[in-house]
This record gives structure tokens, sequence and C-alpha cells, in this order.
């Protein structure tokens, strides 16, 4: 069976720097983000044997550990995209008119995820998402990788809340931290998925 594989970092661990510290960056892709790939693995394993031996005692627990590590897989996946040494600005072209639909204006949008990200409680995220049904950009709180999400939306730019996100650089200080991540949001990737995702039919 196919296994999930750590995707290749698309820069140097320092090429965040200052914004996000080279000793972050190593420790959060080569230990945090590996383990929830070997996470996922692991849980695919214990469900196929589970299968094989028709014994499901732990489903919930094997359900709720894949939920779990696959979402952490996506997320800091989609992180690593998230960010470049060249980022930071603001959107334009078809991004920045669908962030002034959506929530009014990007100083809006922008507003709105500062305030969901800074009051996550404990480990979590927040995200600017595509809501396929309604055909709209939404802001999403999402705790620890995987809840409080709507359940076809799909992330377009993610901020990491986790401490081991941050803490070592900014220790308490949340809203530096978040500063910090605007200064490095890729928006050339992030137009490029809503550009993709606001195509999605999901046919309901
Ligand atoms: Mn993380």
């Amino acid at each position: 069976m196919e296994r999930y594989s750590l995707p290749k970092l698309p820069y140097a661990f320092d090429a965040l720097e200052p914004h996000l510290s080279s000793e972050i960056l190593e420790l959060h892709y080569n230990k945090h983000h590996a383990a929830y790939v070997k996470g996922a693995n692991d849980t695919l394993e214990k469900l196929e044997q589970a299968r094989s031996e028709q014994s499901f005692d732990h489903i919930g627990q094997l359900e709720k550990n894949l939920a779990f590590h696959l979402s952490g897989h996506v997320l800091h996946s989609l992180l690593w995209k998230n960010v470049s040494s060249n980022g930071g600005g603001r959107p334009t072209g078809t991004l920045a008119a669908g962030l002034d639909e959506h929530f009014g204006s990007f100083d809006a949008f922008r507003a709105q995820l500062d305030a969901a990200a800074s009051s996550v409680q404990g480990s979590g995220w927040g995200a600017l998402s595509w809501e396929p049904l309604g055909k709209r950009l939404v802001v999403e709180q999402v705790h620890d990788h995987q809840s409080n999400v709507g359940v076809a939306t799909l992330p377009l730019l993610v901020i990491d809340m986790w401490e081991h996100a941050y803490y070592l650089q900014y220790q308490n200080r949340k809203a530096e931290w978040i500063k910090a991540f605007w200064n490095i949001v890729n928006w050339e990737d992030v137009a490029a998925r809503y550009s993709s995702a606001s195509g999605l039919d999901i046919g309901l």
C-alpha cells in the first residue's frame, strides 16, 4: 500500500529568517511534521492489521489517530508552500477581489484571521479556506489539526498556532508571531490554490 512521505522543503532552513528562525523550522519539519507522517503510516498499518484480523476493538482510537496525523501531514505540507522568503505584502488580482467580495476588504480578512489564530485555545491553526457548497472564502479556527472545520472546506492558507511553531523565538507573544507570518506569506501560492479550488464542483 502506498505510504505517506515527508515532502521536500522548498527552501533552506534559514530562508525565512528573521521572521522564522532556522532552529524552529528545522525542528518543526524534521521532528514534528515527520512525526505526523509516521503517525499516519503507522495508523494505516494498524488498520490493515485490524481488517485482516477482523478485530475492531480499537477502531475509535485508530480513526481518531488517522484523522489527527493525516491532517497534521496535510496542514504542514500546505504551510511550507504557503510561505516564502519573497513573501509578504498583499495579494493582487482574482484573490484580492475574492477577499474583498467575501470579507469586505483585505484588512477585514486579515483582522478576522488574526483574531481566529490568536484566540485558539490550546493547539490549533488559523486558516483561509474555500467553502465549495456556498462558493465562498471563509476563515476557520482549526482545533488540533482536524476539528472545528466545515467538512468540505479546502484550506488555502494556514498559520500554525501550536507552540512548537513559534515558542522558541516568540515565547508567549503570539501576536508577534502572527505579524511575522504575514511577512512571509506566499500570495502567489495562495492565489493559485484559490483559482483551482474555486472551480471545484462537489455536486451538492
Ligand atoms: Mn506544526
